[in-house]
C-alpha cells in the first residue's frame, strides 16, 4: 500500500510540477473493505448456473466475484444470496444480446455510521415474479436490509440504473453520518464510496477554503450537498450556493440542509455551465479593480472525471471569487483545468491527493487557487 501512494504521490507532483508543490498524500489506515456501493451484473453460464460480478475490463464478460478485497462484506453476502434466490424463486437473468430475460443488476448501498443498507434490484421488465416473497425472503436471510428498490431498466444501454423506480420495502432511500451531519441518499444521487477518507477529503477542502464565517461560498457539482452543508457550518454570515445536475440529487441536497438545521443555503438543478452561466448574466459583471464587485467570494468545484466545461471556468472567473477550491477525480483534467484558470488569473497555492481508491489507480485531488492581484 505505501508503494501505491507513492506511485499515485509521483504521478501528481509530475504532472503538477508547473504549477506548484504537492502535499504528501493522505492514505488510508486500513485500505480494505471500504467501498460503500457495491455493483453487481447479473447473467448465467451456459448450463443455466446463475453467476454475479463485475465485467471483465473493456467487455461485456461477466467475471464472477463472492468477496473483493474492496467493497463492503455486507453488499457481498448479500449479492451472493440473491443468486441462491434467484434460482429457487426460478428467475431468469437478462441477456444483453437477445434482450430476453430480466433480472440485470444488483446495487448495495451501505451507511457507514448509520448501518443502513440499500438494496436496488435492477430488471429488464417491471414485473417481478411472486414479489412479496422475494422480498421476505431477502430479508429474513439479511435482516440488516432497510430499504429495498425495484428499478427498471428496459434500454440496452451500458448504464445501470433505469428511469422508473418503485419502494418494495422501507424508506427508498438510506441515511448516513458525514462530518457530523446526516445525509439523505437515494438510488441515484452521487455519494463518495470511500467514507473514511471523504471526511479526510472534505477537511482538506474546507481547510484550503480558509473561510472567516460571511463568505458567499457557491459549490458546483455538489451532489447531495454534502460539501455545502459543511461549508455553510463555516460561514454563519455568509451563504452557500449549490448546484447540481441530478434532480434526485438536488432533492436530497435540500433535505439535508433541513434535517441538520442549516438555513444559509440554496440549491438549483441544472447543468452549472447553464444555470451559474445564467444567474451570473443576470447580476452585473463586476470589474476586476471593484473586489466588492464579485459575485462570489469562494467557489468551490468537484466535477465529474471530465473535468469542468469550458464555459463554466469562464463564469467562474468573471465571478470573480478570492478563491477556488478546485476537489478533482481525475488529475489530466486537472491540470487542464488548472493551466485554464492560471491564464486566467488564478493561482495555485495548495495541492493535496487524498487516496479515496486504494487498491485502484484513480486519484482524488484537491488543490487551493488564489486570484492573483493585478
Ligand atoms: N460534491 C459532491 C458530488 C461530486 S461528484 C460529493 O462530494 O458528494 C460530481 C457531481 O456532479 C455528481 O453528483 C454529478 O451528478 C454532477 N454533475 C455532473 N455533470 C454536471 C454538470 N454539468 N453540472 C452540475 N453537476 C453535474
Amino acid at each position: 500500500y505505501k508503494e501505491q501512494l507513492a506511485k499515485k504521490q509521483k504521478e501528481l507532483s509530475e504532472l503538477l510540477k508547473p504549477f506548484c508543490k504537492v502535499n504528501p498524500i493522505v492514505g488510508m489506515k486500513n485500505p480494505y473493505h471500504y467501498r460503500n456501493k457495491v455493483h453487481a451484473v447479473f447473467g448465467h453460464r451456459k448450463d443455466g448456473t446463475v453467476i454475479s460480478g463485475t465485467y471483465q475490463q473493456g467487455t461485456h464478460f461477466i467475471v464472477p466475484v463472492d468477496e473483493c478485497l474492496i467493497e463492503d462484506k455486507r453488499a457481498d453476502a448479500i449479492i451472493c444470496d440473491i443468486r441462491g434466490l434467484l434460482k429457487s424463486f426460478k428467475i431468469k437473468t437478462y441477456n444483453e444480446d437477445t434482450g430476453y430475460g430480466l433480472f440485470r443488476h444488483v446495487l448495495v448501498r451501505t451507511g457507514y455510521h448509520s448501518g443502513q443498507v440499500m438494496v436496488v434490484l435492477v430488471l429488464g421488465s417491471p414485473i417481478l415474479p411472486s414479489k412479496n416473497n422475494f422480498v421476505k425472503a431477502l430479508r429474513k436471510l439479511h435482516p440488516e436490509i432497510t430499504t429495498i428498490i425495484l428499478n427498471v431498466n428496459d434500454q440496452k444501454t451500458s448504464m445501470v440504473l433505469g428511469e422508473k423506480e418503485t419502494v418494495l420495502y422501507g424508506k427508498g432511500y438510506i441515511e448516513d453520518e458525514l462530518c457530523g451531519h446526516t445525509f439523505r441518499i437515494s438510488s441515484k444521487s452521487f455519494y463518495q464510496v470511500n467514507p473514511v477518507q471523504t471526511e479526510k477529503l472534505y477537511q482538506t477542502a474546507l481547510d484550503f477554503a480558509d473561510l472567516q464565517g460571511d463568505e458567499r461560498v457557491w459549490d458546483l457539482y455538489c451532489g447531495i450537498g454534502t460539501i455545502s452543508l459543511f461549508l455553510a457550518k463555516a460561514v454563519p454570515n455568509g451563504q452557500v450556493t449549490g448546484v447540481e445536475i441530478v434532480p434526485e440529487a438536488i432533492e436530497n441536497a435540500k433535505k439535508n440542509a433541513a434535517l441538520n438545521g442549516i438555513s444559509n443555503t440554496s440549491f438549483y438543478c441544472g447543468a452549472a455551465e447553464d444555470v451559474v452561466t445564467d444567474m451570473v448574466a443576470k447580476h452585473r459583471t463586476p470589474s476586476k479593480e471593484d473586489t466588492n464587485g464579485a459575485l462570489a467570494d469562494v467557489v468551490v468545484v468537484d466535477p465529474p472525471r471530465k473535468g469542468c466545461d469550458a464555459k463554466l471556468l469562464d463564469t467562474i472567473v468573471t465571478m470573480n471569487p478570492e478563491k477556488i477550491v478546485y476537489v478533482s477525480c481525475d488529475p489530466a483534467t486537472l491540470a487542464r483545468d488548472v493551466k485554464v484558470l492560471g491564464e486566467k488569473g488564478y493561482e495555485v497555492k495548495k495541492v493535496r491527493a487524498c487516496d479515496m481508491f486504494p487498491q485502484g489507480g484513480h486519484v482524488e485531488t484537491v488543490v487551493g487557487l488564489q486570484r492573483k492581484d493585478m
